[in-house]
Order: structure tokens, then C-alpha cells, then sequence
């Protein structure tokens, strides 16, 4: 397959390159050419994931060079479940847990896929590059999972990009704990500069040469792609055992977890509804409201990881659906306040026993507060997307008790942390990427 650029004037590009570069020549993202219609129906039984990655995703790996090791990537990256579990009390609603990764976030699922995939790429032997640099703007979870994804792969230095401040005390510590091929950077601004500075060094074409800069961001085709994975599974296990397509409620930033449901319904998985839940960044739900897009800063949430006010895959869902009215057809959206996720962590705790993150409890919110008519006779599957210990300093209040820390987690709390703080400005991250890699990217 080919893919294409959602400003439409370059030529269709390899997978190859879509996952080696951040942006089309154009500057836009790159799409799939088509989304061709599977057959769910010989799509394999069961919840194996590594088997149902590979059959949703055969058409988008074919005449590529990395073809032939899909399934092999498949089961080297998805090595963990996604089970989705009832939500206590309400029969019509589970919840799709994708937080069992190393990182306990679903970024998990596309930074492994992708750190992964690129193990796969051929070299780039005309440019004489001696490593790749992977770049990656985090509000928090992104940088963490990319970082666990590509810590000590071979010829490949890593630089996390993060807002001061503006991540939990365990988010920067699974930020800063790796040493090695992964540096982690301390912006003195905010995510969207973060996602700023990234993109001027990928246009910078001299810097972005030199250094073999790739993306690993939501951004990234490569990420983007295996996330529609977990919905194909968690959809076919649903309406195989019921007769009845799941709707789901998707917590959302930059719109790259929900646009892989967008495109796996398209593919013809039995998906039904798809809303999206906010936080109180409303650029989403006004626009479906208004019809006029109108990207505006970020404004500091307890979701942290959703404090988006400019999704960068909105192009890629307009490229979908066209324009506004494509979009409504496609989504719903709701926005939910501070006030409302604390409201929701508490009551859920208290209903059900569950313990719901930030980001997740956007999405409870949205379930709870559904008007009758939309939320009756359909199958909700809410979609978890982080451990609730990611973010204890919030939860732990609010419920009364200490959230338990899985395993792999507290792992890597243990280890030695690091940082270096920088403005957020173009020259300051050139002289970091001229400067050697500290531990040496072997
Ligand atoms: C990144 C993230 C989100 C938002 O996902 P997008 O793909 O950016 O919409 C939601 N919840 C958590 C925990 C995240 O890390």
C-alpha cells in the first residue's frame, strides 16, 4: 500500500517511509491510500492480539519491504493483553484495559510496535547515518512508552521532549530513569512547545539529515496503524459472543488513539458508535458544535496527558471524513471538567471498587452523564488508558487509600533519574542533538 499526504500534493509514499519520516514533504501527515474493507468474519477467533495485528494489518504492510516481518513484530511488540472487563454494576458497560504494558499506558501498544518495526527498516546507507535519533514531544505517557520501546536498540539514540511541570512525579521519573541511548529533556514551556520545538528541528532539513531524525509520536503512521489492533480484538470478542457491535468511549488528546477506531470501524470491524471524551481542552467538541476549527493553547488539566488545544490528527480525520459534517457523522464529543473527573474517580471507586485514572475517568464521566436515548441499547466499552498509579498524587485523595503499584512500574521507579532543562527554542535542542549521546548509542 501507499500512502498519502493530507495536504494532498506529494506522491504516495512507502510504508517505509512514512514510519521513517515525521511529515509528508508537504507537510502534512501521511494516510493510508485506502482503508480497505475486511472480512471480519475470517479475521482469527480468539483474543490473541499478535494473530489479529497481523491479519488487520497484511493490506497496509503489502509491497513493503517489511512485509514479511509483520508477524514477527506483532508478537514481539503486542507481548501483553488487553483484556476488557465488566464495570460492576452496569450491564451495558466494560471497560478495555490498555494499560498492561510496560508503561501502564496504552502508548504502549504503537511505541513498541513501531520501536519494533524500525529494528526492521533496512539502513539508510545514502545518507551515511551511523544512528537514528527518534524526537519525541510527551505530554507525559508518549515519551515514556517510546522511551521503554527503543531504550538499548541498536544504533538508535532517543530525545523525550517534556514540559516542565507539566507531568506527574511518576511520569518524569518513567521519563528520566533510562540512561543510555534515552536522553530525557526538561522544556521550560508548555506540551505545545514541545510539540513546537519537534517539529521545527523535522523541518529543518540540514539538522533533521544529519541526525537521521524520526518520529515517534502519535504523529507516526507506524503508531498510529497497530493501535486499531485492540479494537478489532476487543470488537470481534464482543459481537461474537453477544451478536451485538460495542460502542466505544475513547478519553482524547491528539486524536490518535480514537482515529485508530474511526479507521478500524471503516475496515469493517463490528464497531458501532465512537464518542470521544475531552477534558476541558474543547477544541474537539466546539468544533463539532460550531463547524469552525479553532486550535487555541492547551490549558493545564488534571488528564495531563490530553492537555491538547491543536490535535495534530484532526487533519487526518478531515482526510477521513471530509469536512465538519463528516466528522459529526463519524464522532460525538464531550468535554469534561476538573471538577467532573474528580467527581468520577470518586464515585466509580465507590460503586464499583474500580480505580479509574484521569484520562479514563473522562471518558466514565461521559458514560454517566449520557442522555437515555443515546446511551440505551447499545454495549459501551469504555477505553482505559492508563494505570491509575501513573497518577497516585490525584487518585490517592480522592478515594482515601493508596493505589497499588503493578510490577513493571515499580520497577522503574526504583532506578536513578535524569534530565536536562532547556528553553524551548530550535538552537537549544541543535546543540543538545550535535552534542554525543552520554551513555553512547552502541
Ligand atoms: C496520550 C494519552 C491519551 C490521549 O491519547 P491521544 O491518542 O493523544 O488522543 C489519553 N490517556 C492517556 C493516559 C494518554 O497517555
Amino acid at each position: 500500500m501507499r500512502f498519502l499526504s493530507t495536504r494532498g500534493s506529494a506522491g504516495g509514499a512507502s510504508l517505509e517511509d512514512a514510519i521513517q519520516h515525521a511529515l509528508a514533504p508537504d507537510g502534512g501527515l501521511y494516510v493510508p491510500e485506502t482503508l480497505p474493507r475486511l472480512d471480519a468474519s475470517a479475521l482469527p477467533a480468539g483474543d490473541n492480539l499478535p494473530d489479529i495485528a497481523t491479519a488487520v494489518l497484511v493490506p497496509f504492510f503489502e509491497g513493503s519491504t517489511l512485509a514479511d516481518a509483520l508477524p514477527q513484530i506483532a508478537r514481539d511488540a503486542l507481548n501483553f493483553p488487553a483484556p476488557v472487563v465488566s464495570l460492576g454494576a452496569q450491564r451495558d458497560a466494560s471497560v478495555l484495559e490498555l494499560y498492561h504494558g510496560p508503561t501502564a499506558a496504552f502508548k504502549d501498544f504503537g511505541a513498541r510496535f513501531l520501536g519494533a518495526g524500525v529494528e526492521h527498516l533496512r539502513p539508510v546507507p545514502e545518507l551515511d547515518i551511523p544512528e537514528r535519533t527518534i524526537l519525541c514531544a510527551t505530554s507525559g505517557d508518549t515519551g515514556s512508552a517510546v522511551a521503554a520501546a527503543f531504550h538499548g536498540r541498536a544504533r538508535t539514540r532517543v530525545i523525550v521532549l517534556y514540559p516542565a511541570g507539566g507531568v506527574s512525579a511518576r511520569q518524569e521519573q518513567q521519563l528520566t530513569c533510562w540512561g543510555g541511548n534515552v536522553e530525557a529533556l526538561r522544556v521550560r514551556g508548555t506540551f505545545d512547545d514541545c510539540q513546537r520545538l519537534a517539529k521545527a528541528a523535522f523541518a529543518d532539513t540540514r539538522l533533521s539529515a544529519e541526525h537521521g531524525l524520526a518520529s515517534a509520536n502519535s504523529i507516526n503512521l507506524g503508531r498510529l496503524l497497530p493501535q486499531m489492533s485492540y479494537y478489532a480484538s476487543a470488537s470481534l470478542t464482543h459481537s461474537r459472543a453477544t451478536g451485538r457491535r460495542p460502542s466505544f468511549i475513547v478519553p482524547t488528546g491528539n486524536l490518535g488513539n480514537a482515529l485508530a477506531c474511526v479507521w478500524a470501524r471503516a475496515l469493517g470491524l463490528p464497531i458501532d458508535d465512537i464518542v470521544l471524551a475531552t477534558n476541558a481542552n474543547r477544541t474537539i467538541p466546539d468544533f463539532l458544535a460550531t463547524g469552525a476549527y479553532e486550535p487555541r493553547p492547551s490549558i493545564a488539566t488534571l488528564a495531563s496527558a490530553m492537555d491538547v488545544g491543536d490535535p495534530s490528527n484532526m487533519a487526518r480525520l478531515l482526510a477521513f471524513a471530509g469536512d465538519a459534517a463528516g466528522v459529526r457523522r463519524c464522532v460525538r464529543a464531550q468535554s469534561v471538567d476538573d471538577a467532573a473527573i474528580r467527581e468520577e474517580i470518586a464515585g466509580t471507586c465507590r460503586e464499583s471498587g474500580r480505580i479509574a485514572c484521569p484520562h479514563t475517568a473522562t471518558a466514565l464521566h461521559v458514560l454517566r452523564t449520557m442522555p437515555e436515548d443515546e446511551r440505551a441499547g447499545r454495549d459501551w466499552i469504555v477505553v482505559a488508558t492508563a494505570h491509575p498509579a501513573k497518577f497516585e498524587r490525584i487518585i490517592e485523595p480522592i478515594i482515601g487509600r493508596t493505589v497499588e503499584v503493578p510490577a513493571t512500574l515499580a520497577a522503574l521507579l526504583d532506578r536513578p533519574a535524569h534530565a536536562t532543562d532547556i528553553e524551548p527554542r530550535l538552537e537549544a535542542l541543535a546543540a543538545i542533538l550535535r552534542r554525543n549521546p552520554p551513555g553512547g548509542a552502541a
